[in-house]
């Protein structure tokens, strides 16, 4: 039997973490033992899925490179509501499901009364009310016992079924509910196992109950990934966290990084190296090597993985990601040169987290004048007491001597000396001066593409600044 696994989003908003992760986990599962990977939507929430959000999830899942495997044919929730009643009817007649017109009030009333905890008390199950506009159906659960399942991750769950109330399938306008209409289409797409968030876990024994009543034998294995945490090992939240993957895209974070960090989050490689091709992660990757302890959400390290991918490009590929970013670069599009951008890249490359960040590294070379920095411009020019003596030493320096690196380094070297100050000292003022910035590409290289007059001009700025 072929392995087939789904990943299931709800249309109602852009990817987040926690669902990427879920389908990564599916996708690294399929590739991984050679089975089937596919997509099904769960837009039966008309007010809240919209097809625009179908199709940003597509461009997501295809963007960090997660193919599916029924590509064009991704099964639609909002397309079965037919399967869905017939199955609810079914229910009905076999007398495993009830209508019910109980109000809520009424249900919390009784229960107070007779000092039971919340949920439906059964009311409605010997009543035989017809099906109508002011009922929902209800799935009559065992009274007693218990309903257990094998989860990969977590052993054997069991759930009292004294615990589980009659819950609702089919609401009063005739639609169903998710539980009954993901237990439909995990059996109608032979899923044989269900890889999804441990948020999910309490609607397991519903899933498994529904299964057995619509004559289902077979159970899908289960999987619970365990929980996402950010700050304080709090539960990821939308507002506090920044959650949504495509922020991450804009924000010039590369597919393989997201990846390869999210492959993390509840799972470790056998050998410890966890910054990896994404080949070595399938080759490596087992449901049972998944920890069912909340995984915490680190963006520290995220970037620091997003770094070592960076890094690992080839110059071609670098320049290829890099080029939307500069061509939202700060300067007119006319002064942007790329061959001085070329003869910095490499430098660039290795010193980026982000792709975003690789404008604000060479903006000062196509710029009239670099964007100035104020903590970098208070740190080493206007409260730094060496600048002034520094600035008059470089402008007079840089006049006439040969315009390369090697040249300005060593003439940087001796007016450090002359001052009793090291080299990194000496250039900061100069940095600071040229780029507006106390970090950067190398200097020397940056002040021999930039050119002398450019540069004396600045250095000449940044001295009326300085003062005295
Ligand atoms: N549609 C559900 C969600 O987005 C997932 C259902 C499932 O994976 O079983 O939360």
């Amino acid at each position: 039997m072929t392995t087939r696994v789904r990943f299931a989003p709800s249309p109602t908003g852009s990817l987040h973490l926690g669902s990427a992760r879920t389908a990564l986990f599916n996708w690294l599962f399929a590739r991984a033992v050679g089975g089937e990977f596919l997509v099904r939507i769960e837009d039966t929430d008309a007010e809240r899925s919209r097809p625009e959000l179908v199709t940003m999830v597509f461009d997501t899942l295809e963007w960090l490179g997660l193919d599916w495997d029924n590509r064009g044919e991704e099964l639609r929730q909002s397309e079965r509501a037919d399967i869905y009643r017939q199955a609810v009817g079914r229910l009905l007649e076999e007398n495993k499901a009830y209508a019910c017109d109980c109000l809520r009030s009424d249900v919390d009333a009784r229960n107070a009364e007779a000092n039971r905890p919340p949920g439906y008390d059964g009311f409605c199950r010997e009543r035989d009310l017809p099906v109508g506009e002011d009922t929902v159906v209800r799935f009559a659960t065992p009274d007693t016992g218990t309903v257990a399942f094998d989860d990969v991750i977590r052993g054997t769950v069991s759930f009292e079924c004294s615990n589980l109330e009659d819950f609702v399938i089919a609401r009063s306008d005739g639609s169903v509910t998710f539980l009954i209409a993901n237990a439909i289409d995990d059996a109608a797409m032979g899923i044989t196992h269900v890889v999804r968030g441990e948020d999910l876990l309490n609607t397991t024994p519903k899933a498994v109950l529904l299964r057995r009543a619509m004559g289902i034998e077979d159970q899908p294995v289960f999987a619970h990934l365990p929980l996402i945490v950010g700050e304080g090992r709090k539960k990821l939240s939308k507002r506090r966290d920044d959650v949504a993957v495509e922020n991450y895209r804009q924000a010039g974070y590369l597919p393989e990084a997201m990846v390869n960090y999210l492959a993390l989050l509840g799972w470790g490689p056998n050998d410890g190296i966890e910054v990896r091709p994404v080949g070595e992660i399938i080759e490596q990757f087992t449901l049972e090597g998944i920890n069912p302890a909340p995984a915490a959400f680190d963006p520290k390290k995220l970037a620091h993985v997003n770094a070592e991918k960076v890094r690992a490009l080839s110059p071609e590929e670098f320049l290829d990601a890099a080029e939307p970013y500069l061509a939202q670069g700060p300067w007119n599009a006319d002064d942007f040169d790329r061959d001085v951008f070329l003869a910095l890249a490499g430098e660039v490359q290795s010193r980026v987290k982000t792709l975003a960040e690789v404008p604000s590294m060479v903006d000062f070379l196509f710029l009239d004048q670099p964007e100035m920095d104020e903590a970098s411009v208070a740190k080493a020019l206007t409260g730094n007491e060496a600048a002034p003596a520094l600035l008059d030493g470089a402008i007079a320096a840089f006049a006439d001597i040969e315009w390369t690196a090697e040249a300005l380094h060593a003439a940087t070297l001796a007016l450090g000396e002359a001052n009793g100050l090291k080299l990194g000292k000496a250039q900061a003022p100069i940095r600071v001066a040229v780029t507006g910035r106390t970090v950067g590409p190398p200097l020397f290289e940056a002040l021999a593409l930039l050119g002398r007059s450019a540069t004396i001009d600045r250095l000449q700025r940044a001295r009326a600044l300085t003062g005295g």
